[in-house]
């Protein structure tokens, strides 16, 4: 070993011990702990505390949610850090502490110096006009008209038009893919990628590292992947993009995730569920303790649900905390974290910090682990109110999901209070479509037999709805999507059958025959017969 290299060797371990000795101050304090010099600042942030208060207290700035104002400290105790919190308290902050090492906070401070902090960070302040009546194609076609003009731009102001873009098409994903000669820009819109315009290799270069810059990861690094974020305010809206690159073997690949608060909390009206679902949401939601949880697949709207239960649940008497992987959306009054592997503060470690933290209402992202199952199990039993998510098809796959990650049958059924299984379906487009008489399939016809004998005054129209396709819909005949579920409450039977180690068969006809349970299937049908969805997609999504 080289004597430089030996000494860069030594450093990291001396660094390393030093991050040791935090974390271990965090848990004596009972306070979190931060790895600063992982940690992207937030200028915005950032501005609110000046420079000499975080030099005088050995503090750094993290983020603000709603009055709550997070900040690392290097010792909490320290009367030079007490007397820079009570000017930071006078503000009328709420303070929220956690504890990073010297190296890390020497390393932050150094973000006061830079070109981001020096000028307005909240650069993009722009308006957008939206033509009303426009309709996807056509977006999109000016937006490819946009190549020949972001081709001349400075890369500040290329990436602001490609946001601006982005939301008026409502573009939830952001891609820069690489192609042979440059890279394609393509915008996820309802779950569907669409092509938006090429750029040549020098214009996608400057932008993408414009992007890399806001973002706060290293613009040097293009092999290995790299997280980061930043935002920027369009009519008065902040919206903050996640921002994701990946080595590719044309060059590096940029996602941008948006996050628009705005989009995100909906309610449980606007996400499709229909009034039986809604009732039992709303029961669920009630309950003092007890784990809810969402099942269904990547991509199936879960994550958008749990946000609406917190928005439901969030008052100010009630202490909600979240541990997610990552942070989708910011809420006001809601104390979130974000799982971090590399730190170790993953679903099991991060839930045991935040139980003690006294929490009402704790959200872990997903229980994916026995441990993570036995810790939301535990908590839910313990007087808190667990929302989480699975990956099962069903809604009675819960079950055996919950056997599997090795929850005895005694830890289940007092423990789980209802499961709502869902898939998102895509709304038939209201310019375009076709009348057709109702189908003939078997599966529908016998989901038809059920519905008319659970709901006696069902009307069964003589047609429903096929798509077509039109320019208003990109001619895929479809426009927004929309939520289908079956869910159940545990009550004392469905316990009963738990413990006695019932199938998942037998606990479904049970739900069928005593409490009027529909299906995934049979919910979409009842969407199908109110000409919201088609037969097509219900099939589609259900197969
Ligand atoms: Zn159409």
């Amino acid at each position: 070993m080289g004597e430089s290299n030996q000494a860069v060797f030594l450093g990291q371990i001396n660094r390393e011990a030093e991050e040791r000795e935090a974390k271990q101050k965090a848990g004596k304090l009972g306070l979190g702990y931060v790895d600063l010099a992982k940690f992207p600042p937030d200028f915005d942030v950032l501005k609110l505390v000046s420079r000499e208060i975080a030099q005088e207290g050995k503090l750094f700035p993290l983020k603000k949610v709603g009055e709550v104002l997070s900040l690392a400290v290097i010792n909490p105790e320290a009367p030079s850090t007490l007397e820079a919190l009570e000017k930071l308290k006078e503000k009328k902050y709420e303070l929220q502490l956690f504890v990073c090492s010297n190296f890390g906070w020497e390393q932050a401070m150094s973000w006061y110096d830079s070109e981001l902090m020096q000028k307005e960070i909240v650069r993009k302040k722009t308006e957008l006009k939206e033509k009303s009546n426009q309709n996807l194609t056509s977006k999109l076609k000016d937006l490819s008209e946009l190549e020949g003009k972001i081709a001349n731009m400075q890369a500040e102001s290329a990436l602001g038009e490609i946001e601006l873009a982005a939301i008026s098409t409502k573009a939830s994903d952001i891609h820069f893919q690489p192609v042979e000669n440059g890279v394609t820009l393509r915008f996820r819109v309802d779950g569907i990628l669409h092509n938006v315009l090429h750029l040549e290799k020098e214009v996608a270069h400057k932008i993408v590292t414009r992007i890399k810059y806001e973002a706060g990861v290293q613009s040097n690094i293009a092999d290995v992947p790299q997280d980061g974020h930043l935002s920027f305010q369009v009519n008065e809206r902040k919206i903050d993009l996640r921002v994701s690159t990946l080595p590719t073997p044309f060059g590096e690949s940029i996602e941008m995730r948006v996050l628009d608060a705005s989009r995100a909390i909906k309610t449980f009206t606007e996400l499709g569920f229909s009034a039986g679902i809604q009732k039992k949401l709303t029961v669920a939601l009630q309950d003092k303790n007890g784990l809810i949880l969402v099942t269904g697949p990547t991509g199936s709207g879960k994550t958008t649900t749990l946000y609406s239960m917190l928005a439901t649940l969030n008052n100010p008497e009630k202490k909600i905390v979240t541990l997610e992987d990552p942070i989708e959306y910011q809420l006001e009054g809601i104390s979130q974290s974000q799982v971090n592997e590399d730190k170790k503060y993953n679903f099991e470690t991060g839930l045991k910090s935040l139980l003690r933290h006294d929490p009402d209402v704790v959200l872990v992202g997903e229980v994916r682990t026995p441990e993570t199952a036995r810790l939301a199990a535990e908590a839910a039993l313990t007087g808190h109110i667990v929302l989480s998510s699975l990956h099962t098809n069903s809604a009675v796959g819960v079950v055996s999901r919950l056997r599997n990650l090795g929850l005895e049958n005694y830890n289940i059924a007092p423990t789980v209070n209802a499961v709502f299984a869902q898939r998102l379906v895509r709304k038939i487009c209201p310019s375009c479509n076709e009348e057709v008489n109702l189908p003939q399939d078997d599966k529908f016809k016998k989901a038809l037999d059920r519905l008319m004998q659970v709901f006696p005054d069902l009307k069964i129209p003589t047609k429903v709805k096929k798509a077509k396709g039109c320019e208003k819909c990109s001619d895929t005949g479809y426009m927004g999507r929309t939520a289908i579920c079956e869910a159940f409450l545990l009550n004392d039977e469905v316990r009963k059958m738990i413990l006695e180690q019932k199938s998942e068969i037998d606990i479904l006809q049970f739900l069928k025959e005593q409490h009027q349970f529909l299906t995934l299937f049979e919910d979409g049908v009842l969407k199908v017969l109110q000409n919201e969805t088609t037969l097509d997609e219900l099939l589609r999504v259900t197969n």
